[in-house]
């Protein structure tokens, strides 16, 4: 069995960033990338907001451009999910069914996804009006109406965001208040073109071949009305890909690995040798920008606390 000296576990920004960094940095590193690959990218079309792109690019076709320069610096991938991981000695071992790899230091970067309604509607008009990213979709629906779902700080952030873009911005929530902090909250409240249906549920996304209107129900009376709107944002929390890592690592109780920043690395976790990046601890910018930079950070973090155990 081969012993890495960095195991980077995802593939999506923060994972491939990290893999470059640290392959580069002479350190014999493995990607374990994930069944699907990619991370949330591979699930979008066009990406206008990387830097580097002016023309913008296809999220599939920005990671493959990723794994290749990954790969340029010879890390070493598998193309499988982990399915355990024993972080409680080193070296760490992590599990890919029945193959076991060493790693002096891991990088958890296994990303979250969006939750979904997930009623047929909403599946059939993804990418056709149907969105779970304001900061990534919210452009293409400059001076249109737009309906978001969801009552949390991340349903008040996307409705602030379009709100500058959109004609009218509709907040559906299924309850008659927020669980969002309160000053969030007040923000959305005091925005002039958003308002809120309260103590409702999406019933159906309507349209053929984009969104058109949002068919909504009343909870308390059953009635239902059409929201007319060109762009439907779902904003009902995201799930964190953390479950290998549950009693191993510091974990929130929504999923998210917990970050024990120290004066030397910022991407620690509770484990020492143990990083994360990207979106499975970052719930506030969740870009591939910043995941981009977490990545960085951590493979740098890693590399200085080897250096501590040599
Ligand atoms: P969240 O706090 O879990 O909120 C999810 C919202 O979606 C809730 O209002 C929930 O309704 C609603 N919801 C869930 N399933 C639904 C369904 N099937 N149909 C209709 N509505 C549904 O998730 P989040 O807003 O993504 O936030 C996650 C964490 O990140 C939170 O701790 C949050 O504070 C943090 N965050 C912080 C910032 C910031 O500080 N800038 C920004 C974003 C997120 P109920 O309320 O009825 O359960």
């Amino acid at each position: 069995m081969a012993l890495y000296d960095v195991i980077v576990i995802g593939s999506g920004p923060a994972g491939l960033t990290a893999a470059i960094y640290a392959s580069r940095a002479n350190l014999r590193t493995l990607v374990i990338a994930g069944q699907v690959a990619g991370g949330q990218l591979m699930l979008t079309t066009e990406v206008e907001n990387y830097p580097g792109f002016p023309n913008g690019v296809l999220g599939p076709e920005l990671m493959e451009l990723w794994r290749k320069q990954a790969e340029r610096f010879h890390a070493d991938f598998v193309d499988d999910n982990v399915t355990k991981v024993d972080l409680s000695r080193r070296p760490f071992k992590v599990w890919v069914n029945e193959d076991v790899h060493e790693g002096r230091a891991v990088i958890v970067a296994t990303g979250a996804m969006a939750r979904w309604l997930g009623i047929p509607s909403e599946e059939r008009l993804k990418g056709r009006g149907v969105s779970a990213c304001a900061t990534c979709d919210g452009f293409f629906f400059k001076g249109l109406d737009v309906v978001v779902v969801g009552g949390g700080d991340t349903a008040m952030e996307e409705a602030l965001y379009l709100s500058k873009l959109c004609r009218t911005v509709t907040v559906v929530h299924r309850r008659n208040e927020f669980r969002a902090s309160r000053i969030m909250q007040d923000r959305l409240l005091k925005t002039p073109n958003v308002k809120v249906v309260w103590d409702h549920i999406i019933e159906e996304v309507l349209g053929d071949k984009k969104v058109e209107a949002v068919r909504v129900k009343n909870v308390k009376t059953g009635a239902t009305q059409d929201l007319k709107a060109q762009g439907f944002f779902v904003a009902v929390g995201h799930a964190p890909a953390t479950e290998p890592f549950q009693g191993q690592l510091d974990i929130d109780a929504k999923g998210y690995v917990t970050l024990h920043p120290t004066a030397e690395s910022r991407t620690a976790t509770s484990v020492p040798g143990v990083f994360a990046a990207g979106d499975v601890h970052d719930f506030r910018y969740r870009q591939a920008v910043t995941a981009a930079g977490f990545g960085c950070m951590a493979a740098l973090d890693a590399e200085r606390w080897l250096q501590t155990q040599e």
